[in-house]
């Protein structure tokens, strides 16, 4: 046990009580180890300065080294401000502080020499730096490095003197009295060396305190590589736990269903993805384990089959299935076209949802619980108390966003034998490297090629100028006899105004489109869902050819007829939601259309997305723009990012990495399932601490 480093941070020189008590609450640091555990996030390299006169964008971010001439309290029209004016070999530039000024005044010193950092601003030919980072350079010389690091901050912080620099005087000092030797070691000899990663203790040094960028670049392999290791093991170690513990369902053999449906039934020959992930299914449930599979695929991909062929397998076995979508009206076109495959069987399909109520859903449980029903199609009233299966084999859920990890707990449960297998299917592609964390005890199944013969949807950008243009194209193919949607955003915090916008887009195609034959329905969040059914069946039922509606219509719908999908504010919908909502369309046999409209001006992230859409249709390429784009938190929402903070690893740009930390994990647990070999004995006392700390992993397995 360290003295130093668990020391608690306010007895450290340089800190006390107050500010001990503002880095615990802001930062999470408690102790001298809390301190050289938290990295800086970038290096200056400060070698490399720019003299004033080579400054030039606004923008551009910039390392000075200049004398601070002169520093002054300047009362502007609306506030004051303090403007501080420098000077190298080649010219004069500004800084300037909104506030702080009592703190930078007491800080800075005209006549000194300082090392300058900051982002340069050009207003009208007049270059400044607001807010810089300024340090003297006698005391930057101090630290003997020509890479200096910059910590996170936060403004309480920096108000105190407890910015960057100040953190960074502080871990120096640490160091100065450290022993090296007390930094322990994480990951066992042999793993370091097979990987070449320098010890736990350079590299926490070499991250601090580098001389090089090499020093940097072996510091944060390390690190990154511990993180992302420690995560996979973790999750694959809860994974073998599980799955020893729960015994799945046994599906050993194919039968009549199967082969009957297989040979005699089925209306197209399955694509080559559709068998490998049939033949990957058939693998997972004949092993005595519970199955827990992804199943990802593009909207149209043909998932819906492998389902059914899944099902067919479980009751070859003796049990029963059942598949539950998010909304009733999915779950609805689930049960008839799983009625209309399986008409000329003897095979017996039920729906239960809310709306079941009475002597109908009385005798729909009845026949549940004694094993008449074979399959059962629903909403999540599937998951509900009251239904009781006879023998739950298998439980396939239709567009995972909206069942939890504590629903899935929930079906497990529906079978008091044995565990039914669980098979998630998505039409919105998640990253591989996502999918690996944030679904790391899932296994995933990829369906990864489309039917034959489908018309991929023409994508085209249209500008509120452009939309005459639209319009005429929107009737050319009504009169065809063709059906369009059009979508409006919706955002949760100004739904009024988005209300507003549908309201009046719907009146201006009524003007448009008045004329009998072409009628229009209307669909959004604050209906009641037994209107937007009635709404989404007029138009499955060709009552109505325009679907005005809000992203309700996101999930799986099928009208085949419908051929255009018109988005207006495109620039407000994220890419995966633009993805579905294109895959409304495409479904029959004619070419499909979808438009993007937007306003004149756009933002870059607007114009990439538009971009991205307009120039492919792959789900998974548009996945990982979107991760690019918008980072895994928002993708995965609240639930999951737990599992995805890290403190140096990006899920974005160490792809590698985390394929090889997630492989190596997986060889080491399968020489070693419970980590008993010496070798690993620093592995099993990580992971065990790991597991203390992420209780959200505890969760989610
Ligand atoms: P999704 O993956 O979006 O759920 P579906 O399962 O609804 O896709 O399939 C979309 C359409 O493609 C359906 O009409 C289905 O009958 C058809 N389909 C599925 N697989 C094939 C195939 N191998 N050949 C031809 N058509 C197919
Ligand atoms: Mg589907």
């Amino acid at each position: 046990m360290s003295v130093l480093l668990n020391k608690p941070i306010e007895y450290l020189k340089g800190v006390g009580p107050i500010k001990g008590e503002l880095l615990n609450k802001e930062l999470q640091i408690f102790t001298v180890r809390d301190l050289i555990y938290s990295f800086p996030f970038r290096y200056i390299d400060k070698t490399k300065f720019t003299s004033i006169s080579e400054v030039s964008q606004s923008g551009e971010q910039v390392l000075l080294r200049a004398f601070l001439v002169s520093l002054k309290e300047v009362k502007g029209q609306k506030q004051r401000r303090l403007v501080g004016k420098l000077k190298d070999a080649s010219g004069f530039l500004e800084v300037v502080w909104f506030k702080g000024a009592s703190w930078v005044l007491k800080n800075l010193e005209e006549g000194k020499e300082y090392v300058v950092y900051g982002r340069v601003n050009v207003y009208k030919g007049k270059k400044s730096i607001p807010h810089p980072e300024m340090e003297l350079v006698s005391q930057s010389k101090g630290v003997k490095s020509s890479l200096d690091p910059v910590y996170s901050s936060t403004e309480k912080l920096n108000n105190r003197g407890l910015d960057s620099a100040a953190r960074k005087r502080l871990i120096k000092a640490v160091f100065d009295e450290l022993d090296l030797d007390e930094i322990p070691e994480s990951l066992p000899e042999y793993l370091a060396k097979k990987l070449d990663l320098v010890s736990k203790k350079q590299a926490i040094k070499y991250i601090h305190l580098p001389s090089s960028l090499h020093e940097v670049s072996k510091a944060t392999k390390r690190l990154k590589f511990e993180e992302l290791f420690y995560l996979q093991l973790s999750i694959l170690y809860s994974k073998r736990r599980r799955q020893a513990r729960i015994k799945g369902a046994m599906f050993e053999k194919i039968g009549d269903h199967f082969n009957n449906y297989y040979k005699n039934h089925i209306p197209f020959e399955l694509t080559g993805a559709q068998k490998r992930v049939v033949k990957e299914i058939r693998k997972d449930v004949q092993t005595g384990y519970q199955m827990n599979r992804l199943l990802q695929g593009d909207v149209g991909s043909g998932k819906t089959m492998v389902a059914l062929l899944s099902m067919l397998i479980a009751l070859d076995n003796g049990f029963q299935a059942c598949m539950m979508a998010p909304t009733e009206i999915l779950a609805q076109q689930h049960h008839q076209s799983l009625s209309e495959s399986l008409k000329e069987t003897e095979i017996k399909v039920a729906f239960l949802s809310g709306s079941i109520k009475g002597k109908a859903r009385k005798v729909i449980l009845e026949n549940l619980a004694n094993g008449e029903l074979d399959i059962i199609v629903g909403t999540h009233a599937l998951i509900q108390d009251p239904v009781i299966f006879h023998n739950l084999g298998l439980a396939v859920i239709d567009e995972q966003h909206r069942f939890g990890v504590e629903q899935r707990s929930k079906l497990w449960k529906k079978n008091e034998v044995v565990a039914p297998h669980i098979l998630v299917m998505t039409a919105t592609p998640i990253p591989r490297t996502l999918a690996m964390t944030a679904y790391g005890d899932l296994d995933v199944s990829i369906i990864d090629e489309l039917p034959p013969g489908r018309k991929p949807v023409k994508t085209i950008h249209m500008k509120e100028s452009q939309r005459y243009r639209v319009i005429e194209f929107m009737r050319t193919e009504l009169k065809k006899g063709r059906q369009v949607y059009v979508v409006f955003p919706l955002i949760e915090e100004s739904e009024t105004l988005d209300l507003e916008n549908l309201q009046e887009g719907y009146e201006r195609l009524q003007d448009i489109f008045r004329q009998p034959d072409f009628q229009i329905s209307v669909v959004h969040g604050r209906m009641k869902s037994a209107d937007k059914d009635l709404e989404m069946q007029r138009f499955v039922e060709k009552k109505t050819q325009i679907m005005v509606a809000t992203t309700v219509i996101e999930v799986g719908v099928n009208v085949p007829n419908a051929s255009i999908m018109v988005i207006e504010n495109t620039e407000r919908f994220g890419l995966s939601q633009l993805h579905q909502l294109r895959g409304r369309v495409g479904r029959g046999a004619e070419q499909s259309y979808c438009i993007l409209m937007s306003g004149l001006k756009l933002s870059n992230e607007g114009k990439e997305r538009i971009h991205t859409m307009t120039s492919t249709n792959d789900g998974f390429k548009i996945a990982e723009a979107d991760l690019r784009l918008r980072g895994p938190g928002q993708i995965m929402g609240k639930q999951q990012s737990g599992v995805m903070k890290f403190q140096l690893a990006n899920l974005v740009e160490d792809q590698t990495l985390i394929k090889s930390a997630r492989s190596i994990a997986m060889r080491i647990l399968d020489h070693d399932p419970t980590l008993e070999n010496e070798h690993n004995e620093i592995l099993k006392k990580q992971l065990k601490h790991y597991f203390s700390e992420h209780q959200d992993w505890g969760r989610i397995s």
